[in-house]
């Protein structure tokens, strides 16, 4: 049988980057076996359905490389893949349970649920549900007579179906990372699968839809992982085959401290969410790895490896070889610790491998953004000078602005420590020499800056670092020898002289 996976995200905002894992691990499981990704959209709890996180989650995926054979947007054989569109499909699901005795109605209030979990905690039980000890006391049809259970239905009491656990001692089910998984069946509640609007539960959709969209394996947050034995003994109850589970590990704080959340937003530095999102309900904005300038390809080698591993020593990955060394084996128990200065170190490894004239296309943009429009030549001159200490794109503009223009104020703390009264006759020196020597002789201007420096027994330190100061405006730059024959001997030397006029 062919391998069929699915991502299946809930629109309640915006995709997390543990959301955005998932995804890559389900892609990469079913690339490498040449089997089928779905994208599913579980919306059909609406009390949490937000505008716009349907879209975002999709535009998310695109940016990020990660393809579907079927889905929402892409349709496929099991249309519609929208469960809020299947609303219809679940009903008869549920009268199976109903009528096999492995479901009942429920009645109950929200008083009355919340008189039982007093009762119960008044009696010491720490964890108040709904399930074995208590279902007789409580209005459903396992504790009314059958013509009550009718009668009410008839008058249209609102209900609930609830899926009766049965009384087992343990359920056991076998995880792909975690091996296997035992759970007390005592400690399960019984879980309400169909609510009173009239809509399925996230547990009955989850499953029936697995089961009907031929799903083989079901790869998740490890969150879901308290959920699994109920779905374990759901298929049961319908007689279904469970497909295979793997629950990933958590992405964590950089601390090692607790979840990375969706509401650490921006708080700890960085991003959560892979695109930029504005909440339709607060209009507050939290940003996204796209747009602090992230290359996709390397937001991806980068959530690939937090929580698995190639096991060598390669870190590059692109997504061909990611599809190649992918296996659910070499995912980790342990939860990953987010480290943003990993991230940043793969988007520089990506920027590296980027040709001179895309890096210089996107330098270009910058300086669109800013009216101002450059010679193309020499912006791709002063890219290929600065692209070393560039992280991002946007870097190139931070790192090589001056060489458009000229520094508007200039480094107090630099100009405290290297700019001194009376180096300013020299420093008029050297603007002289740039003036009365050609661009071209970038070599030889140093001989001459260097030979004055040395014969007049000046701090070269000092010196240099004012030159620099006056051209860059701070203490940042490449050589400058390199500078000043790309800036050219006159506007150096303009840039000496204002320099001198202002500080
Ligand atoms: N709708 C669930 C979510 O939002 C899906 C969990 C699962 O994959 O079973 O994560």
């Amino acid at each position: 049988m062919s391998v069929r996976v699915r991502f299946a995200p809930s629109p309640t905002g915006p995709l997390h980057i543990g959301g955005v894992r998932t995804a890559l691990y389900n892609y990469l499981f079913a690339k490498k076996l040449g089997g089928t990704m779905i994208l599913r959209i579980e919306d059909t709890d609406r009390s949490r359905f937000v505008p716009g996180a349907e879209d975002y989650i999709i535009e998310s995926l695109q940016w990020c490389g990660i393809q579907f054979d079927e889905g929402v947007h892409v349709g496929g054989p099991f249309t519609p893949y929208r469960q809020s569109e299947r609303a219809a499909m679940y009903r008869e699901f549920v009268d199976d349970l109903l009528n096999a005795g492995r479901a009942y109605y429920a009645f109950d209030t929200p008083e009355e649920l919340e008189q039982m979990r007093q009762r119960l905690t008044a009696k010491g039980v720490a964890n108040p549900q709904y399930d074995h000890h208590v279902r007789m006391e409580m209005q459903n049809s396992l504790a009314l007579s059958s013509e009550e259970v009718e009668r009410r239905i008839r008058q249209g009491v609102p209900y609930v179906v609830r899926f009766k656990i049965p009384e087992l001692a343990e359920v056991t089910l076998y995880d792909l990372v975690r091996g296997e998984v035992t759970v007390h069946a005592a400690t399960l509640d019984d879980k309400v699968l169909f609510k009173s609007d009239g809509m399925p539960t996230y547990h009955l959709a989850n499953v029936v839809d697995d089961h009907l969209m031929q799903i083989t394996h079901v790869i998740r947050g490890e969150e879901w992982l308290p959920s699994a034995p109920l779905h374990s003994l759901l298929y049961e109850a319908f007689g279904w085959k469970a497909p295979e589970f793997a629950h990933l590990p958590l992405l964590l704080k950089p601390d090692g401290n607790g979840k990375l959340s969706k509401r650490d937003g921006d708080r700890l530095g960085f991003p959560v969410f892979p695109l930029e999102w504005k909440d339709p309900a607060t209009g507050e904005v939290s940003s996204g790895y796209r747009e602090s300038g992230y290359i996709p390809e390397a937001f991806i080698n980068f959530l690939a490896l937090l929580g698995w591993n190639p096991g060598t020593e390669q870190e590059l990955f692109s997504m061909e070889e990611l599809i190649e060394a992918f296996s659910i084996e070499r995912i980790s128990k342990k939860g990953a610790k987010f480290d943003v200065d990993k991230a940043r170190w793969f988007n520089h490894q990506y920027l590296k491998n980027m040709d001179d004239d895309t890096l210089t296309d996107g330098l270009m943009a910058l300086m669109a953004e800013k009216q101002l429009v450059p010679d193309r030549e020499y912006a791709k001159t002063v890219t290929r000078l600065v692209r070393e200490r560039a992280v991002f794109i946007k870097d190139l503009f931070e790192q090589g602005g001056y060489f458009f223009q000229a520094p508007q104020h200039y480094d107090e703390a630099v100009a405290a420590k290297q700019w001194k009264p009376e180096n300013k006759p020299h420093l008029e020196y050297i603007a002289g020499i740039l003036e009365s020597h050609s661009t071209a002789d970038g070599l030889r201007l140093k001989e001459l800056a260097m030979q004055y420096v040395k014969e007049n027994n000046l701090p070269t330190g000092q010196i240099m670092n004012s030159i620099r100061l006056a051209l860059v405006g701070k203490s940042m730059g490449p050589d400058l020898f390199e500078i000043i024959p790309l800036l050219g001997v006159q506007e150096s030397a303009a840039r000496i002289r204002k320099a001198l006029a202002i500080l």
